[in-house]
């Protein structure tokens, strides 16, 4: 999280209030925030912003030759405001300074900074590690042929759908959602799918993403929210009986998340236990 739906809602309330802007300054306060060195920030002074577009989870924010690509992590926001930050924000990785006194800032929650950006050529873009290494767009939906290309590896599906190179913009919120619509076990791999299996999944992906974001359209005013109106039914909701059938929701603490899903409908009635899943993941 911010995953495809919350990065695409976010470069489209962006551009339609901040294209055509004109830059005033930019400046990093994040002192690990900015990847590249050439071309400076300050290239960005006097520039235009055309637009705020999305590669995946990433974001990129277009200003004529120059494309400023940002990588929210788990816990950063680009959001315009009305007024300039003080300085003493301590969640300000990134500010750039438009015109009309509003900012747009890279914010991000917490006491780590994981959050980057990058000042590239707008030509160099589709070359960035990050950018040339993702795969197709989890959303719109995918081609039959195209999906079912991609999910024939001999992998657990729940790391494979949030594996950025195969598939771009399911991290770990949405990849629970989806499993869950689809009705298959995170554990299952890509390549024992059956042909309908592969068809649920492929119809599940896009339809939970796209879902997202027309909830987005409706829920989101003007401004980026702090705190996002996740649509979630399943992810987190461990304990709480399921949507569709009833069933206790169980989940699977990992060190730094947790994979929610409905024993009933997607694993053949089984819990899984927590130390089973060391063995189950290798
Ligand atoms: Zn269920």
């Amino acid at each position: 999280m911010p995953e495809l739906p919350e990065v695409e809602i976010t470069a489209r309330r962006l551009t339609a209030a901040a294209a055509g802007a004109t830059v005033e300054s930019a400046l990093a306060p994040g002192m690990v925030t900015m990847k590249t060195f050439d071309p400076p920030l300050d290239a960005l002074a006097g520039r235009t912003l055309d637009a705020v577009g999305r590669r995946g989870k990433l974001l990129e924010v277009r200003f004529g030759d120059l494309t400023l690509l940002i990588h929210l992590m788990s816990a950063g926001r680009l959001q315009l405001w009305d007024k300039r930050s003080s300085l003493r924000d301590k969640a300000s990785r990134l500010l750039v300074r438009l015109d009309g006194d509003r900012e747009l800032r890279l914010r991000e929650f917490g006491t780590q900074q994981r959050a980057w950006a990058k000042l590239l050529a707008a030509d160099a873009v589709d070359d960035d590690p990050a950018v040339a290494t993702l795969g197709p767009e989890a959303w719109p939906t995918l081609p039959p042929d195209v999906f079912a290309a991609l999910i024939d590896q001999p992998r657990h599906l729940h790391p494979l759908l949030r594996d950025q190179r195969t598939i771009a913009g399911i991290g770990r919120s949405w990849v629970d959602e989806i499993l869950w619509t689809a009705r298959l076990s995170p554990f299952k791999q890509g390549n024992d799918l059956d042909a309908d299996e592969v068809e649920r999944l492929r119809v599940a992906v896009g339809e939970r993403l796209g879902h997202a974001l027309d909830h987005y359209e409706d829920a989101i005013g003007e401004k980026i929210p702090d705190k996002l109106p996740l649509p979630l039914e399943v992810h987190r909701h461990q304990g709480e009986p399921c949507p569709r059938c009833g069933t206790k929701l169980e989940a699977i603490h990992f060190k730094d998340y947790v994979m929610s899903y409905c024993p009933e409908e997607q694993t053949g009635g089984k819990v899984l236990k927590d130390r089973r899943l060391s063995r189950l993941l290798k």
